[in-house]
């Protein structure tokens, strides 16, 4: 049982906890809260508490929405009643997590866990069932990696494969926050892997040692949901928007330059795809990269962010209006500008 002070949190209450529930609904349209609950006005608990309850007694106010079971509270604990606490959420709030339960809903533990998602309007139960069953891969686990596997991780998402090659770095440590001083010399994924896994045990964490070409791309994300490029060169990025393309996979790609980042997400299915956006490798001088240019930290955190974002609604089913779409951004003005992606006809990928 979740006790935040005055207010106790409906998840997992035991209702034996109690000497006394007391439901101070205005209109009690419903059934009792809870079974060994008793109903009593709200004037009359204020006004003359000893006729109600005992001092010694632990009570819990139910009312609709726990505004005036926590007033009343507040009021009681004045005059003498240490015990008394508001169920918070009230019977609104027992009610919606009764309508979670059941054979086709979440264990508590992911209803409580996913509280904040569930709220959302147009994600619910429904969308945090989509992301508990979806898998997403993740190509690159450096600066857009990091902060994109960890809020995919937080969020619930069932399987995550993350694809990388590399070993940590010391001058990784600056922008990908999975890795630690401890960290320097091991690979990427296994690290990342131990610290997503320690950030929600609930989810299964895939960890792929490959660089990703065009010979294997296919394969190492076929099933995926969504796919995410986090990437860091052009080689692996356009392989990887091929692979989708031709599997038919949302893409969210995303790329950091110094101070700047931007971001797109594609369908397979209707187009563009990335290669419609950059047809042609940039020639070497253009392919710059965080060892030349720099990269402030955050950045790539906004970015990979971003990423998880995308990735997030696209996997939980989430109305949204981000495919076929570029958005940069900009750190020294905080602007994002967006624009429409055209799909080329003669795109060799997917024209
Ligand atoms: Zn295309």
């Amino acid at each position: 049982m979740a006790a935040n002070g005055i207010e106790i949190s409906a998840i997992g209450i035991d209702p034996a906890d109690f000497d006394s529930i007391l439901d101070i609904r205005y209109n009690p349209s419903s059934g009792l809260p809870f079974s060994s609950s008793a109903r009593v006005e709200y004037s009359e608990l204020v006004g003359a508490p000893s006729s109600v309850i005992r001092v010694e007694d632990k009570v819990l106010l139910v009312c609709d929405i726990g505004v005036r079971s926590k007033t009343a509270a507040v009021i009681l604990r004045a005059q003498g009643f240490p015990q008394t606490y508001s169920l918070a959420g009230g019977a609104d709030e027992l009610l919606r997590l009764k309508a979670m339960s059941g054979p086709t809903g979440l264990s508590s533990g992911e209803a409580e866990r996913y509280d904040r998602q569930i709220r959302l309007s147009g994600f619910g139960i429904e969308g945090q069932k989509r992301i508990l069953a979806s898998r997403v891969t993740v190509v690159g686990a450096g600066g857009l990696g990091c902060p994109a596997l960890s809020y995919l991780a937080a969020a619930g998402v069932g399987t995550i494969s993350v694809i990388d090659d590399d070993t940590v770095d010391m001058t990784n440590l600056q922008r990908q926050p999975l890795y630690g001083t401890q960290d320097v010399g091991a690979l990427k994924v296994e690290v990342a892997a131990r610290r997503l896994n320690a950030l929600n045990p609930d989810v299964t964490i895939s960890p792929i040692a490959l660089a990703l070409t065009t010979d294997n791309a296919k394969d190492l994300i076929a099933g995926s949901n969504v796919v995410i490029d986090a990437t860091d060169n052009f080689q692996a990025r356009y392989a990887l928007n091929d692979a989708t393309v031709e599997l038919g996979l949302p893409l969210v790609y995303a790329s950091v330059y110094a101070f700047e980042g931007q971001l797109a997400a594609f369908s397979a299915e209707s187009g563009p795809c990335y290669r419609c956006l950059f047809p042609v490798d940039p020639s070497p001088d253009a392919a710059l990269d965080c060892s030349t240019v720099g990269v402030l930290g955050a950045v790539t955190g906004v970015l990979g962010s971003l990423q998880a974002s995308a990735a997030l609604q696209i996997a939980g089913g989430v109305n949204h209006d981000l495919y076929g779409t570029l958005t940069m951004f900009d750190a020294r003005t905080g602007l994002f500008d967006r624009l429409q992606v055209k799909k080329r006809d003669d795109c060799v990928s997917c024209g």
